[in-house]
C-alpha cells in the first residue's frame, strides 16, 4: 500500500505556523485581516466562505465577507465590483483580498482580477502576479498549484531532477503549475485533451499530477510502481468529492499518493492565508 501524502496533516502544521505570525503581528498592534467578495449565490461558494471563515477563526485572523447580489445588469454589478476592489485595495485594515470563483456568467474576470492590489491579491490572479509566476520573481502565487507542490515537499519528496508530468493545463492549476514547479528544477511534460496515449506520458513518470476534473482518469495501468501520485482534481458526485485517479487500485500500486478528499484540497486555505501575511510583509505594513 501507498503512503498517503495527508494533506490535513500538513494543513494542520501550516496552520500552526500561521498562528504563531498572526500573534506576533497583534502584538505589533496590527490584526492581519482577509476580505473576501461573493458575488451571487453559487452554493459551494457559499460552502467555501464558511470554511474559510473557520479558518481563519481558528488561526487568529480577521474576516470579512462582502456579498454582492447577482444582477441582471451585468455592466452595473462589474461596477460596483470595481468599486469594492478600490476601496478594499486602499483600505490598510485589509491584507488580503479573495474573491470566490466562478463568477456569474456575463462579468469580465480578467478586467475584475486586475484591479487587485498584487500584494493583496491572495490566489494569484490578478496579471500581475501570473507575471511574476512566468518571470520567477516571488509574488503572490496561486494556492492550489502551491498545494501540489507543499504537499510533495513537506512530505520529503525530492522534486529535484524528477520527472513530473501534469495532466491538465487549466488556468486554475495546471498552467501555473508548470511555471511554479520548474522553480523546483524538475523535467515537466504537460499532457492535456489533445494528448495521444496519455499513458505512454504518465507511464515514464516519477511524480504523476493530476489536474482534469474527471474521476477515475488515472488508472493503475498507467503509473510506475515507484511514482508519487498527486490528485488535485475534485469532481462532486452522488458519493461525495473525487479526485481524477483510482484511488483503491492505484493506492495498492504506487509508492505515495495523495487521497480526495484529504490531500491537495485540504492545503489550500491555509496557503491562502500564508499569502495573506507574505501580501502583509511585501507591503512592509
Ligand atoms: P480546467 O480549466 O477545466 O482544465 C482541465 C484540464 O484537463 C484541461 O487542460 C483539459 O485539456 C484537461 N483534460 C480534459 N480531459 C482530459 C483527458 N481526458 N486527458 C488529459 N487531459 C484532459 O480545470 P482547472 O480549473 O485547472 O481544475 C482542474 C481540477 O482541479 C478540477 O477538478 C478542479 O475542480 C480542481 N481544483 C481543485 C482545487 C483544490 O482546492 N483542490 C482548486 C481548484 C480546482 P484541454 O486544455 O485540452 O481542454
Amino acid at each position: 500500500m501507498a503512503t498517503i501524502l495527508d494533506g490535513k496533516s500538513i494543513a494542520l502544521i501550516i496552520k500552526d505556523e500561521i498562528r504563531e505570525e498572526v500573534a506576533a503581528w497583534k502584538a505589533g498592534g496590527h490584526c492581519p485581516k482577509l476580505a473576501v467578495i461573493l458575488v451571487g449565490e453559487d452554493p459551494a461558494s457559499q460552502a467555501y466562505v464558511s470554511a474559510k471563515r473557520k479558518v481563519c477563526r481558528d488561526v487568529g485572523m480577521e474576516y470579512e465577507v462582502f456579498a454582492l447580489e447577482d444582477m441582471a445588469e451585468k455592466a452595473a454589478l462589474e461596477q460596483r465590483i470595481l468599486t469594492l476592489i478600490a476601496r478594499l485595495n486602499e483600505d490598510v485594515s485589509v491584507d488580503g483580498i479573495l474573491i470566490e470563483m466562478p463568477l456569474p456568467k456575463g462579468l469580465d474576470k480578467d478586467k475584475i482580477c486586475a484591479a487587485l492590489d498584487p500584494d493583496k491579491d491572495v490566489d494569484g490572479m490578478s496579471p500581475v502576479n501570473r507575471s511574476r509566476i512566468l518571470s520567477g520573481e516571488d509574488g503572490l502565487y496561486p494556492a492550489t498549484p502551491a498545494s501540489c507542490i507543499e504537499i510533495l515537499t513537506r512530505s520529503g519528496i525530492e522534486i529535484s531532477g524528477k520527472h513530473v508530468v501534469i495532466v491538465g493545463r487549466g488556468e486554475t492549476v495546471g498552467k501555473p503549475l508548470v511555471f511554479m514547479l520548474l522553480r523546483h528544477n524538475p523535467t515537466v511534460t504537460v499532457c492535456h485533451s489533445y494528448t495521444q496515449d496519455l499513458a505512454s506520458f504518465t507511464g515514464q513518470a516519477d511524480i504523476v499530477i493530476a489536474a482534469v476534473g474527471k474521476p477515475g482518469l488515472l488508472r493503475k495501468s498507467m503509473v510506475r510502481r515507484e511514482a508519487v501520485v498527486v490528485d488535485a482534481g475534485i469532481t462532486p458526485t452522488a458519493e461525495g468529492l473525487c479526485g481524477d485517479v483510482a484511488f483503491s487500485e492505484v493506492a495498492e500500486w504506487v509508492s505515495a499518493i495523495s487521497p480526495v478528499p484529504g490531500g491537495v484540497g485540504s492545503l489550500t486555505t491555509a496557503l491562502l492565508l500564508k499569502n495573506v501575511l507574505k501580501g502583509l510583509k511585501r507591503r512592509g505594513a
